[in-house]
């Protein structure tokens, strides 16, 4: 122990996976050919959406998602701090403006009632959408922030890429599956090999509305369609209707997907079983994310909070154990305070900061690894 790295997460590729992707590779398509349409199939199914996009990655998906929602120039849209730069970007490749709202000091995702707060506090009509994220594979009660988003006319985007398998349970006691688009617009997943499930580069935008399926397609494919054109000269003829991006997932991305997706609600229970042993290991001694009633984690990461962070992150590291910080808020990063965002008053988002460490938390971490990473936690907590 101690000599080989353990990483905050990693992708497990099998033979199955190796044998898709060879299988494709000897196929008659490489990009646009039957695996990307089997594969949203799957997807959809998978998670109860009426349809599914799949895109070349998640910030791809996240911008169409913006564009398909037709967001103008200056137009502003609430989001998390606590989320990887691109929930916030995708405003900005439309020329938006992103406004921060806090997150909940015990559930770290984005707090309805900062939420509330803000949109309130502001003329009506002053925002367009909220973009909630499943932060660490815990979801957003969307049902709350859709009465919320449904009370200012305002559209919600869920950034769902870390809660492939997660659920929460409404108000009927009906379990939701994030990203099933059922209190959003459209939700979004990430298949970078940290994430549940391993494309290489991918992503998925999942909707129940047609309207907005046939957009996100159309754009996905610079804007060209053979659907609906003015005119048709001919077998070849296409119409670019309006200015989309090359954001296209491949065949061979598709093949390794679908037999990831098939393995992913085995690598959940995976994570939650990893997730019980660090919580059963940290109670009262550390705090964790906590876990809402009627809720699922699809555990993405384990984030534990400790006074020392740094010296915790750096005496980890010399055990060979890469631990991670998700995230630095995203209205500190440089680009967003030269834009303003130095001032913006984010104290839970900023405490969380101050004390967050993601721990190693991936379905073949073994229960040795686990333990060992956990001796090492508490001998530097508790010395
Ligand atoms: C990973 C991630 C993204 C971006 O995903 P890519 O597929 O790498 O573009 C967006 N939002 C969140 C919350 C993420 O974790």
């Amino acid at each position: 122990m101690g000599k080989t790295i353990i990483p905050y997460g990693r992708q497990a590729i099998d033979q199955e996976d190796i044998d898709a992707v060879v299988n494709t590779l000897k196929a008659d398509f490489l990009t646009q050919g039957p695996k990307v349409e089997e594969f949203e199939k799957a997807f959809a199914d998978y998670i109860g959406s009426r349809y599914a996009v799949a895109v070349s990655n998640a910030t791809a998906g996240l911008h169409l998602a913006v564009m398909a929602l037709n967001l103008k120039k200056g137009e502003r849209v609430i989001t998390s701090p606590i989320t990887f730069a691109a929930s916030a970007n995708c405003v900005r490749f439309c020329g938006g403006e992103v406004w921060f709202a806090d997150i909940d000091r015990d559930t770290y995702t984005l707090s309805l009632e900062s939420t509330k707060a803000l949109i309130e506090s502001m003329p009506k009509g002053f925002f367009k959408g909220i973009i909630p994220v499943d932060f660490a594979g815990l979801p957003v009660n969307l049902e709350k922030f859709r009465e919320l988003a449904n009370e200012h006319n305002l559209w919600i985007i869920e950034d769902a890429c870390h809660a492939p398998g997660a659920y929460f349970t409404d108000s009927k006691g009906v379990k939701q599956n994030s990203g099933n688009a059922v209190y959003s617009d459209m939700s979004v997943f990430s298949f970078h090999p940290v994430k549940h499930i391993a494309c290489g580069e991918g992503g998925m935008v999942t909707t129940n509305s047609q309207t907005l399926y046939k957009s996100l397609s159309k754009l996905r494919t610079h804007g060209i369609t053979k659907d609906n054109m003015a005119e048709n000269h001919g077998g070849w003829y296409y119409e670019m209707q309006e200015l989309g991006y090359n954001y296209r997932l491949t065949d061979i991305q598709s093949a390794l997907g679908i037999t990831q997706l098939r393995k992913n609600s085995h690598g959940v229970i995976k994570r939650n079983e990893i997730a019980q042993r660090y919580k059963a290991s940290f109670e009262g001694k550390l705090k964790f994310q906590s876990l809402p009633e009627g809720m699922y984690n699809a555990h993405h990461l384990f984030v534990v909070e400790v006074e020392d962070r740094k010296e915790l992150y750096n005496h980890l590291r010399n055990q060979n154990i890469f631990a991670q910080i998700h995230y630095i808020p995203v209205h500190t990063l440089p680009y967003y305070k030269t834009i303003g965002y130095s001032d913006a008053d984010l104290k839970n988002s900023e405490t969380y900061y101050s004390k967050c460490i993601s721990l190693p938390m991936y379905p073949t971490l073994t229960a040795e690894e686990q333990e060992f990473v956990i001796s090492k936690v508490l001998e530097f907590t508790y010395a």
